[in-house]
């Protein structure tokens, strides 16, 4: 373990590269090192960070008034394997998310190829059930090792525990809960209160992919959508389109550090809104319309594309943003400027060089009130906001 007094700041930390100082940073190499420094952390009453890649973070300019720890674990295993029962696969929470998907594909395990080049790690994973191009880290989780640290004890939730939803999860809830006679010192904020240790994963075994979900990556691959295509082709497929999209990590996928700015980002800001399928007729008339799928856990006959819940309907954030009048690279006036919306998105918020973390909350807050102003609609922030809001 190593413990800094010396902290490094959160721009340090996250890809937005924003954010003040720690009061306290530790590096944990081990499992009972991180454990031992959560329990010491809610002990002494101090607030908790958990850090992992920090692309799902959005940290205030003064800093984090308590203790950061990141996960400096890394690794996988593969438990078991065979034609019936598929792989079973353990990796720890540290461990990056994107080098799991390269492992996965190139050892034929089916079920997070269409997640390739999706920043962070395996333990932020399932807390908000990660996403993209039609398939959720859901499909193919089996359990997830946690550190409860209510109870101060190792809790294993099973897939079907989880409660997982569009960007949400039972590990996520338990961030921002009201205290209960159960749960008395939420809420737990900003770090869940289930810290994951490790995952489990269930694939199922092939060449080819799950079956293709997203529109826009089937026609890339020259495939109907519920078809399958080579696992490799697939995932190059998926990192082409992220990176026209500038939605991949800074320093990765062949581009040098810091050569992309629209890479300084924590990915999609806002989340697609989701509204009940009765009010669907008060979006406005030509705003996409997606069906909103339950998560599926692995089937016998692997991943599927889920089931459609028909009471409800999703849209997307980024049509609502252009059409409210916020068009790619759109920025405030000023030394503001320094935060714009992303040149190839308008869903990424991104740092050109030298933004505040209030430069990214002042734009945050002109889209969503302009989007409210244009279609009554409250546009809701993807990433963990600590220390500033909208
Ligand atoms: C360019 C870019 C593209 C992106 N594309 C996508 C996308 O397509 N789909 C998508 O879903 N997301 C996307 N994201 C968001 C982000 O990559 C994911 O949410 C990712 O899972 C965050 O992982 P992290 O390790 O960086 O978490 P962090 O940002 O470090 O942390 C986020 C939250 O998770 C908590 N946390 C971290 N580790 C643990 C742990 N071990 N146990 C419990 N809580 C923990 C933190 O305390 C914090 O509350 C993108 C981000 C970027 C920058």
């Amino acid at each position: 373990m190593s413990l800094s007094t010396a902290a490094p700041s959160l721009a340090e930390l996250t890809t937005l590269r924003v954010g003040g100082p720690a009061d306290a940073y530790v590096e944990a190499t081990t499992e009972a090192e991180l454990i031992d420094t959560i329990r010491a952390a809610d002990d002494a009453g101090e607030p908790l960070l958990v850090v992992g890649g920090g692309s799902n973070l959005l940290v205030a300019d003064e800093g984090f008034g308590g203790v950061v720890v990141r996960d400096a674990r890394t690794g996988f295993e593969r438990e078991s394997q065979d034609a019936c029962g598929g792989a079973s696969v353990t990796a720890v929470g540290g461990q990056d998310w994107d080098d799991l998907v390269v492992a996965a594909v190139e050892n034929g395990w089916v079920g997070i190829e269409s997640l390739s080049g999706i920043p962070g790690t395996v333990g932020a994973a399932p807390v908000q059930n990660i996403g993209a191009y039609g398939q959720e880290v859901a499909g193919a989780l089996s359990t997830v090792r946690t550190w409860d640290r209510l109870r101060g004890r190792v809790r294993t939730f099973a897939v079907g525990e989880l409660a997982l939803g569009y960007r949400t999860s039972v590990l996520k809830e338990s961030m921002r809960g009201a205290p209960t006679a159960d749960d008395p010192r939420a809420p737990w904020f900003p770090t869940p209160r289930y810290v994951v240790l490790a995952v489990t994963f269930q694939f199922r075994l092939g060449t080819l992919s799950a079956p293709v979900g997203y529109g826009e990556l089937a026609r890339r691959l020259g495939v109907e959508v519920g078809e399958r295509a080579p696992q490799g082709d697939l995932r190059a497929a998926v990192l082409e389109l992220r990176a026209g999209k500038g939605m991949l990590a800074d320093g990765r996928f062949g581009a040098a550090p810091g050569a992309d700015r629209d890479r300084f980002s924590a990915g999609s800001f806002f989340t697609n809104p989701v509204v009940p399928a009765d009010q669907a007729h008060l979006l406005p008339a030509e705003a996409p319309r997606y069906p909103v799928r339950t998560a599926m856990p692995m089937t016998s006959t692997g991943p599927s594309l889920g089931v459609v819940d028909p009471t409800l309907v999703k849209t997307s954030a980024a049509w609502l943003i252009d059409h409210a009048g916020f068009a790619k690279g759109f920025g405030l006036a000023g030394a503001a400027s320094r935060a714009t919306l992303s040149t190839k998105h308008t869903l990424a918020l991104t740092n050109r060089g030298g933004a505040s973390a209030d430069d990214v909350v002042a734009l945050a807050r002109v889209i969503r009130d302009g989007v409210q102003d244009a279609y009554g609609i409250t546009l809701e922030p993807e990433p963990v906001l600590v220390g500033v809001s909208l």
